[in-house]
């Protein structure tokens, strides 16, 4: 047997005639890792079990004493080396409430394991003919479900919800400079995103060329999404100045505090606007990379409400359904399946409701010498930044299979259910944390505590409070961050330095300071809610005491 000699090189690669001893090998492999794991969990923390000092010169240390072995190591000592990798990593138990950071669902790995065992290059269908199929099936898919024509539409999966962002201003830019592809991005074009929108617009901006500077922040309103009238006055003023507006980027899903975007009216102002200045109607991404996944409510009977979802949890997400609805008018999108989609990272999928727009990003077959454009294949992504690509598209497939459409729904319906079991005991428990985004239903609850134990949002909101005010009240919101984000290892909770910006009394504008449970471990159930509440309580009123502490001059 070739295998129990160490000198061959092929024991390092699964086998090609599908011999049992080689698959017993690399599944005793996988199960030493997937064994060790489990017994690094622990599901009253939130982090594997393990020691890390990452205090001193941690990364330092590395550099200094990283170096390749110059013997081979066996893989068994290899994967212990992994596992100790591992040790206190942070894990998706029911205490992990920080941010949009999903557990990787098991079809969602099996889905990735079936790719790798063929190692495809979804670059070409030539090399990686399974991802191209699979690309195929789900930009289908996903197109059918927000309502896009799928024999029109068109897409790949990409780098991030920030790479689809990218390829929406990609092609705003082509649609409306045809030869920018050739001689540069002219200076007069504008993006425009709400203040709630992530900052990937701001990166593309850079990275195209055209310079932040052309972007322009619209006001949002209290819910978080971008208000309208605000939207229009910034591109009529653009227009007036003598740009052009090119790029609308619709947050349908706001990553702090999941304000949507109404698309509807979007779409309808970008119309009327290009259409009485006679100019290109702007291409409108919809940022849908986390919000998105709530379009498997979109034609969800709620009348009937065959998953006999609770009464709040029915108008959650009949509210969240009425935007998600408009999706459609978007002239692309994103779907983030390493977030909702409960796939493994980079599992992003960008579709376009027109395939055509791609066109102009596509290599000529002169430009192509080594792949595509052949006489054999019928699908290269000459289109993608990426040459190579990974085929993603498996592991979505894997899940979208393996979840349905009534999977996800039952998964959302249940971080729902929870976000609204701590909303209702937070009132309840913990009055003086005040629900920063109480018309913003769906998983996130940002929370916010005022240094004299009563609300102020709606004066905040209102403009009536002075800077020094909120910045004295986000000052005793950062003590919190910073004693939540200390015990980390008990309830992890997340924050934000930029929940809403408000106009201040004395003609300022300053951010508002939350803190942010995130519900997207399927372990936190309602029923933990009591002692997640009873948790946050004690650090809360530990920083009320100390800053009592500090305001009398103690120490
Ligand atoms: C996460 C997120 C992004 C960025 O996506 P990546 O996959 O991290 O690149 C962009 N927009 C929104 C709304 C997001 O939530």
């Amino acid at each position: 047997m070739f295998m129990q000699q160490q000198t061959d090189v092929r024991k390092w690669f699964p086998s090609d005639d599908g011999n049992p001893d080689q698959r017993a090998l690399f599944l005793g492999l996988i199960e030493q890792i997937l064994s060790g794991v489990d017994n690094l969990k622990d599901p009253d923390t939130v982090n594997l079990k393990g020691i890390k000092q990452r205090d001193g010169n941690f990364y330092g240390d590395l550099v200094r004493t990283s170096e390749i072995p110059g013997k081979s190591t066996p893989m068994e000592e290899v994967n212990e080396h992994l596992l100790k990798l591992l040790h206190s990593h942070p894990y998706h138990t029911k205490y992990f409430l920080t941010n949009i950071l999903p557990m990787a669902s098991i079809p969602g790995i099996i889905g990735m394991i079936a790719a790798f065992m063929v190692n495809g290059n979804n670059l070409w269908d030539v090399y990686g003919p399974a991802g191209a199929e699979a690309e195929v099936k789900v930009i289908a898919m996903m197109s059918k479900l927000v309502g896009y024509d799928s024999s029109r539409s068109g897409g790949y999966t990409t780098w991030g919800g920030q790479g689809a962002i990218f390829t929406g201003l990609r092609l705003a830019i082509a649609k409306h400079a045809p030869h920018a592809s050739q001689t540069g991005v002219p200076q007069n074009l504008y993006a425009f995103c709400s203040e709630a929108a992530h900052y990937s617009l701001f990166k593309s901006m850079e990275a195209t060329g055209i310079g932040s500077n052309n972007l322009i922040k619209v006001r949002t309103l209290p819910d978080s999404s971008m208000d309208i009238r605000d939207l229009r006055d910034k591109m009529e003023l653009i227009i007036r100045l003598g740009g052009t507006p090119v790029y609308i980027v619709a947050t349908t899903g706001t990553t702090d505090a999941m304000g949507i975007d109404d698309l509807s009216e979007i779409s309808q102002l970008a119309g009327d606007i290009a259409a009485v200045h006679g100019i290109a109607k702007p291409h409108i991404h919809a940022d849908s990379a986390l919000g998105g996944f709530f379009a498997f409510y979109n034609d969800y009977d709620f009348a009937a409400n065959e998953l006999k979802l609770e009464p709040d949890t029915l108008n959650a997400l009949q509210a969240i359904r009425g935007r998600m609805k408009h999706l459609h008018l978007a002239d692309s999108l994103c779907f983030d399946f390493q977030k909702l989609g409960q796939t493994p990272y980079s599992t992003s999928l960008f579709l376009v409701k027109n395939a055509e727009d791609l066109k102009p990003m596509d290599l000529d077959a002169d430009e192509t010498p080594y792949v595509g454009h052949r006489g054999y294949g019928q699908y290269h992504t000459g289109y993608t930044l990426e040459c190579s690509r990974m085929a993603s598209s498996i592991s979505i497939y894997s899940a979208l299979l393996a979840f349905g459409i009534e999977g996800y729904q039952r998964l959302l319906a249940q971080f729902v259910d929870v976000n609204i079991a701590f909303r209702k005991a937070l009132t309840l428990r913990i009055p003086e944390a005040v629900i920063a985004n109480p018309n913003n239903p769906g998983i996130i609850t940002l929370f916010r505590i005022y240094p004299d134990g009563t609300s102020h949002l709606s004066s905040e909101i209102r403009g009536e409070r002075t800077r020094k005010e909120i910045e004295q009240t986000n000052e005793l919101n950062d003590r919190l961050f910073e004693s939540l984000g200390r015990h980390r290892d008990k309830i992890f909770f997340g924050d934000t330095k930029k929940h809403l910006m408000v106009p201040t009394a004395d003609s300022h504008s300053v951010p508002l300071y939350a803190a942010k449970l995130f519900v997207i471990s399927p372990y936190t159930q309602t029923e933990h809610i009591d002692e997640i509440v009873n948790y946050l309580k004690t650090r809360i009123s530990e920083v009320y005491e100390s800053s009592l502490m500090l305001a009398s001059g103690g120490k």
